[in-house]
């Protein structure tokens, strides 16, 4: 008997060893569901940054406009000069009275932070090397002291992206507007407060760095304006004030391509304040933050009927540690589920374009209300919400890129899973969505700076023919006193194919699918409010309600009301032919953004092998000897560059990133001699050109990003898997493991036990949460 007890024993702890084994292999275990529905506000940013009050406590309250003091004056630059903002800088040093990152406490950040800083603004950077870095030149940079009385600025907060003011003369000031994260410009977007002024105090601002050729500043669009002490006297909120407002070539160069000696275009207004010791912040439109969309969350999941409709998941998390959610709405009851057709939104891609966020808000709020049609609508529909696409952007005051620095909306053809997560993601789920069912809308909310009103984009293989794709566009006109039918385009051009519309358009063959625009100004030179853009969401659904068949006269087969569409067909021949002209294009691509080769650079990891540093010598070497002037041979050097620095599968051995143990992130900056270097090597060619053909050529690119993904995930593994303490215990009947998974923040102290258990005395001995870690178990690896 002893002996045999024995036996089992050593038989039972050879198990043991064996389920040991098998529980430290185990991939780390899921999130359980959230607790609760509404979650803490938490949005990561680059820098520290300071709350902004709670604008827009109520939608209906708005400034009539009342006197409209603008009068566009046409200035043309002054003069063939051929001088960059950095000759400016450097010529009004003593004049600086604001500067973004002084303000803060950067002494604790670590190095790596230098892959975010140093490329703030990247023509700088080109010029000057060593200027960006911090604890370097511009940032050591002393500042005028302020007198008391002096007007002071501040852009660190969310969304702001001032980057230095200059004092010019009395009443008048020279700002200058932060690049987007690692791109070499994209200024378009501003939003900064300013304290100090005197009531009467008129203030001259010149925002000296903006992109784009054409602006509606021109044509009476006021800058929008929150001031603290109105509020709290007048109960105003955002509105548009400023006058003498003009938007006009600049007299800087931009500062890439300098070979091209583009200049960069100005926007000066001026701004009476209204109180003493206020506070009044200027955008370029009403500002939607990251954390008003999380707060507006919030408040639909608190209430008790909206949730019922409602449900929210993480999508990914963006590079800058922010979650990317994707909402999903619809009737909670089963009936006829299988029926219900796909609706997909999108918004904010672009963070600068906030009226986005408002349509996509006026959407949701719509949705989940009790009226009629929203229960009409979520009988037949389920809808797939993306409220923001690109939150990192948002909460940095970029205008069109993510961190990584390129427009979202230009990677839908092949995202990438760690640089372009929520693309990549959103692109995915869409995709798994239209095989689950059929999906009829897509739509991406956008803001144009050019075009008044608001309007879509439409995909059509002939601008001539009235297909298809324009019924529910001119549906929407029809019902939306905001939109206008005659400003809608109908096209696949070169230029935007890799945008959301034209690939979802392709791939998934929906016909509706819209980059859905609204003017930053308004319609018919009138403001639009913020409720105008909540409207305008509004009346997406209730065309959208128009439209789809209900889905049970479609199972009755009752359908006996008239078809819109076929009504609207007729209408769209009635139309006289025009060919579409978009004017106004907004989403021009940008030489701003940096090129894939440069991105390369820009995240690739410091250390190098042995190897590697032999051919980088090799490569120096090369260099000395005179290079042929053959543009081809110069691609080929420069290929065998970057080969050399992005570690590919080809390079035999061990990529050196994965042989040398990381201690810390390992995305850096890369050394900025080494970009120079490259470039001189390229020699009669413009840059903008040799770029573009390497571009072209991207399999380094591809292999580079492969190995940095295996990397990213390894590291990601080794982040993510908590210590795993496993303790056994056995009692006559039961042996039990429990993993205690210890490390992760998702986790909330997460316990696993796995029971061996002798069948029959289950039922009395695991307490219910236990059997469901059981059934959780019990479809995983470990037990099959
Ligand atoms: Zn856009």
């Amino acid at each position: 008997m002893n002996s045999n007890n024995n036996n089992n024993n050593d038989s039972s702890s050879e198990d043991d060893m064996q389920v040991y084994e098998t529980l430290t292999k185990l991939p780390p275990a899921n999130d359980l569901l959230p607790r609760k529905l509404t979650i803490d506000i938490d949005v990561k940013s680059l820098y520290p940054l300071k709350a902004l009050p709670q604008f827009c406590k109520n939608y209906v309250s708005f400034l009539e406009e009342s006197t409209h003091r603008h009068c566009a004056i046409q200035e043309t630059a002054a003069g063939d000069e051929n001088r960059t903002l950095l000759d400016y800088y450097d010529e009004n040093k003593q004049n600086l009275v604001y500067k973004r990152f002084d303000q803060l406490d950067l002494g604790k950040r670590t190095t790596n932070d230098r892959t975010y800083f140093a490329t703030l603004i990247a023509n700088f950077k080109r010029a000057q090397p060593k200027v960006f870095f911090r604890g370097e030149a511009l940032f050591d940079q002393k500042l005028t002291s302020c007198a008391s009385d002096q007007i002071q600025f501040d852009s660190n907060f969310e969304s702001g992206n001032l980057f230095c003011a200059f004092k010019k003369s009395e009443n008048v000031y020279d700002l200058i507007i932060q690049n987007d994260i690692n791109t070499r410009g994209n200024t378009q977007w501003f939003f900064f407060s300013v304290t100090g002024a005197k009531a009467g105090q008129t203030i001259q601002f010149n925002l000296l760095n903006h992109l784009k050729s054409g602006s509606l500043f021109n044509e009476g669009l006021q800058p929008a304006v929150y001031s603290l002490k109105d509020n709290q006297i007048n109960g105003s909120e955002w509105c548009r004030d400023g006058f003498n407002i003009s938007y006009f070539k600049s007299p800087f160069m931009k500062e890439y391509p300098l070979s091209l000696k583009r200049k960069y275009y100005q926007l000066r207004f001026h701004y009476t304040f209204k109180h003493n010791d206020d506070k009044v912040y200027f955008a370029h439109s009403y500002p939607y933050t990251y954390t008003n969309l999380l707060e507006f969350l919030n408040t639909q999941l608190d209430d008790q009927e909206r949730n019922q409709h409602l449900s929210r998941k993480v999508l990914c998390t963006t590079l800058g540690g922010n979650t990317c959610e994707v909402l999903t709405i619809t009737s909670n009851s089963l009936q006829r589920r299988a029926y219900r057709k796909g609706v997909v939104f999108l918004a904010r891609q672009h963070p600068g374009e906030p009226q986005g966020s408002y349509v996509m808000q006026g959407i949701i709020d719509f949705l989940t209300s009790n009226t009629p049609q929203a229960e009409y609508l979520r009988q037949n529909c389920i809808f797939k919400l993306f409220p923001m696409m690109n939150p990192d952007g948002v909460v940095n005051g970029n205008y069109r890129c993510g961190l990584e620095g390129s427009d979202l909306n230009r990677r839908w053809k092949k995202p990438n899973k760690y640089l372009h997560p929520s693309v990549y993601y959103a692109k995915k789920y869409v995709k798994g969505f239209s095989k689950e069912r059929q999906i009829i809308l897509v739509i991406d909310l956008h803001g144009h700076s050019r075009k008044q009103s608001s309007f879509v984009y439409g995909c059509a293989y002939s601008s001539q023919v009235k297909t298809i794709e324009r019924v529910f566009a001119l549906l929407m006109a029809k019902l939306n006193p905001f939109m206008d039918y005659p400003s809608c385009t109908f096209r696949i051009e070169n230029a935007k194919d890799k945008t959301a519309r034209i690939q979802l358009w392709r791939e998934l063959k929906i016909n509706w699918v819209y980059t859905y625009e609204c003017s930053f100004y308004g319609q018919q030179k009138k403001h639009y409010q913020i409720k105008d853009y909540l409207n305008c969401g509004v009346s997406i659904c209730n065309a959208l309600s128009q439209i789809v068949k209900d889905t049970s006269k479609e199972f009755t087969n009752q359908a006996n009301v008239p078809d819109i569409q076929q009504q609207m067909l007729e209408e769209l021949g009635k139309m006289p032919q025009t060919d579409d002209q978009d004017n106004g294009s907004d989403s021009s691509q940008s030489e701003a953004e940096l090129s894939d080769d440069e991105l390369v650079q820009l995240f690739q990891p410091k250390t190098y092998s042995t190897k590697q540093k032999n051919f980088l010598k090799q490569q120096e070497f090369n260099k000395k000897k005179p290079q042929p002037v053959n543009p081809k041979s110069t691609i080929n050097t420069q290929k065998a560059s970057i080969l050399q620095e992005s570690p590919s599968k080809n390079s035999d051995q061990k990529p050196p990133m994965s042989s040398q143990k990381p201690k810390n992130t390992l995305y850096r900056i890369q050394a900025p001699q080494r970009l120079r270097q490259v470039e001189q090597t390229k020699l009669p060619d413009p840059p903008l050109m040799v770029d573009k053909s390497v571009q072209t050529d991207d399999w380094m690119y591809r292999q580079w990003l492969i190995q940095m993904g295996k990397m990213k995930k390894q590291q990601e593994f080794q982040s993510f898997t908590p210590t795993r303490n496993i303790y056994k215990s056995s009692s006559q009947s039961v042996t039990r493991f429990i993993v205690k998974n210890s490390s992760t923040k998702n986790d909330r102290g997460r316990v696993d036990s796995i029971s061996l258990v002798t069948s029959g005395l289950q039922n009395k001995l695991i307490s219910s949460s236990q059997q469901r870690q059981m059934m959780r178990y019990s479809g995983s690896n470990f037990m099959s």
